[in-house]
């Protein structure tokens, strides 16, 4: 079974382990240059960090993976858009990229929001998907799903690995958002009575449970078990630290097959 694997060396971060043709890590928040409240390894260019520290960050988050090749940044709109990575310098603009036939990096930047990385068996195919809220009602992991699917890809060959996201223990919502879970089919048990007639959130598991509908199959998909909540001596956290923070980096080289 393939799972997250924690390295401290040069500095904290995780490598998945068990994907073969696949290289897939993400960042935590340790090892960087950036001050507070970016400190110390944000990659995130939307947080008005120093530009050179970001910089700086991008290249020690990219190099413990990605060997000199060049990183493409998806830009993100919270929704639930998937394209393909094409040629151009700028990927699209969409909340799940794929990428094909070994055509770069892939990275997307988070805190909070859960990434999955996404892998077809036995093809130099996978991608990328941010869950936010808004795009997990919007179901966009199974939207990629579905994409993969239009494509020739039978759900039973993708492989799904969930990053650190916002757990159920640290994500309280209230009314329109839990209204929203409530509509997915099976969606209403992701929801925990919060206090003060608000919700608390299971975003991981309201998003494996999109990856299992969308026809992936249960014992496919890895789970960090991260809560980037409860870890911010690890992680940003968008929520935990009043909405001024830093960005972890997720990324994804496709090897070979
Ligand atoms: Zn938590």
């Amino acid at each position: 079974m393939p799972y997250w694997k924690m390295i401290d060396h040069p500095f904290r971060h995780w490598r998945l382990e068990g994907w073969p043709g696949a290289v897939a890590w993400f960042t935590g928040r340790q090892g960087g240059v950036s001050p507070p409240p970016f400190a110390t390894l944000n990659v995130g260019r939307s947080v008005r960090d120093l530009e050179p520290a970001v910089r700086e960050n991008r290249r020690r988050a990219e190099a413990l993976g990605a060997a000199g090749r060049p990183v493409r940044y998806m830009r993100l709109e919270h929704g639930a858009t998937v394209r393909w990575l094409g040629p151009d310098a700028d990927p699209p603009v969409a909340d799940a990229v794929f990428v094909g036939d070994a055509a770069g990096v892939l990275a997307v930047t988070f805190a909070d929001c859960l990434p999955i990385w996404l892998k077809v068996s036995g093809r130099p195919w996978g991608g990328l998907v941010h869950a936010g809220w808004r795009g997990t009602v919007a179901d966009v992991a199974g939207r990629a799903v579905r994409f993969l699917r239009h494509q020739g890809v039978p759900p039973q060959d993708v492989l799904a690995a969930l990053g650190p996201g916002i757990g159920p223990c640290c994500y309280e919502v209230d009314e329109p958002v839990a209204a929203a879970v409530r509509a997915l089919p099976g969606g209403a048990p992701f929801l925990l009575p919060g206090g003060g007639g608000r919700y608390r959130l299971d975003l991981p598991g309201l998003n494996r449970h999109l990856l299992e509908q969308a026809g992936v199959r249960p014992e496919h998909i890895t789970a960090s078990g991260l809560c980037t909540g409860c870890r911010t001596d690890w992680f940003f956290s968008h929520r935990r630290e009043g909405g001024r923070t830093g960005r972890m980096g997720g990324y994804l080289w496709l090897t070979g097959s």
